[in-house]
């Protein structure tokens, strides 16, 4: 494939891309999970069971690890958001590699035609 044909191509996928991460209207970070925890009452009925279930969501953000609990009602809604945010960073992170692709392909083209341009002058 010519390095032109390539350039183009990637600009289509690039494009692509970009309109499908612009179409993300849901995205949270974080993974669900369940867990079991006691509560450390004396007299609560976990004393002796496995825990108190708690649903809930972790991420990080500044170095820190977050956790929020997530009401029964949106366990759906949750795992549909923290979804789309792993497909969101996805195609970020094909992004970054077209655009590295881009420029390596910049520079064959570049260096290509500037030595078709000098091949037009015999004193270049
Ligand atoms: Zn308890």
């Amino acid at each position: 494939m010519s390095t032109t044909i390539e350039i183009k191509d990637l600009e289509k996928k690039r494009i692509q891309l970009i309109k499908e991460l612009l179409n993300s209207r849901l995205i949270i970070p974080g993974s669900f999970n369940e867990v079991y925890r006691k509560c450390g009452k004396q007299n609560c009925w976990c004393h002796d069971k496995a825990g108190h279930l708690l649903r809930r969501i972790t991420w990080s953000e500044n170095g820190h690890s977050k956790t929020k609990a997530i009401p029964e009602k949106d366990i759906v809604w949750i795992k549909k958001a923290t979804g789309n945010y792993r497909e969101f960073r996805k195609k970020r992170k094909e992004i970054q590699k077209l655009d590295k692709s881009f420029k390596e392909l910049l520079d064959a083209y570049e260096k290509e035609t500037i030595k078709k341009s000098r091949q037009l002058r015999d004193y270049l």
